[in-house]
């Protein structure tokens, strides 16, 4: 695939994570690469999220260096770029804000995926606690989290989905969000019904 796809593939993720609120407009970022890859593209910062042009898309390389692009690039650059280095079968990171997902790990349920499509999607779910967004002390938790599965909560904060392409780790935070709310109804139901 051309850089120029990817690219295009990236404002399109954005634009329905977007669009069914799973990042706002100025919240969560996303990256991808070419298969074995040492380069990666990645979403600016700082800047409305949900119409993203394929011009505002940075090129990094995986030791964090910016080769391309005419804006600064998301925060959260730092463990997009830790993830690519220790996983060599990823090439998408997404980063968003579900807010279920959140609401419910703050209120100390804990999402084990229960539905067919969680259990085949999400396997094992991780929450990193929390540390500050962008920071290197989140990079360095979310690596070593990352090692192991394919989707982290960070406490407070958001998820990060990782997949072989954007539509996989677009699916993750999807069901990841899916699973939540299926968790939180049997929640209100077992409160209802004891
Ligand atoms: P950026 O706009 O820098 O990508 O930050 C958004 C975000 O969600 C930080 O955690
Ligand atoms: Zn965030």
């Amino acid at each position: 695939m051309q850089c120029c796809d990817l690219r295009l593939e990236l404002t399109k993720v954005m634009r329905i994570l977007y669009e069914r609120k799973y990042i706002s407009s100025l919240s969560g970022n996303a990256s991808v690469r070419e298969p074995g890859s040492s380069e990666f593209w990645i979403t600016p910062s700082g800047v409305f999220k949900g119409a993203l042009k394929p011009s505002d898309i940075i090129k990094m390389s995986v030791d964090g260096r910016v080769l391309e692009g005419r804006l600064k690039p998301s925060s959260e650059w730092r463990f997009h770029a830790a993830i690519y280095r220790k996983r060599k079968d990823v090439n998408a990171v997404i980063h968003a804000h579900n807010p279920i997902t959140v609401a419910l790990t703050m209120a100390g349920v804990a999402i084990d995926p229960v539905t067919a499509e969680g259990i085949l999607f999400l396997r094992k779910v991780k929450v990193i606690p929390y540390a500050p967004p962008g920071s290197e002390e989140l990079a360095k938790k979310v690596a070593e989290g990352i090692g192991d599965c394919n989707a982290l909560i960070l406490e407070k904060h958001g998820v990060v989905a990782v997949g072989r392409n954007l539509t996989e780790a677009e699916a993750i935070i999807e069901t990841l969000e899916d699973e939540a709310l299926v968790h939180f109804i049997i929640h209100v139901f077992h409160a209802l019904h004891s």
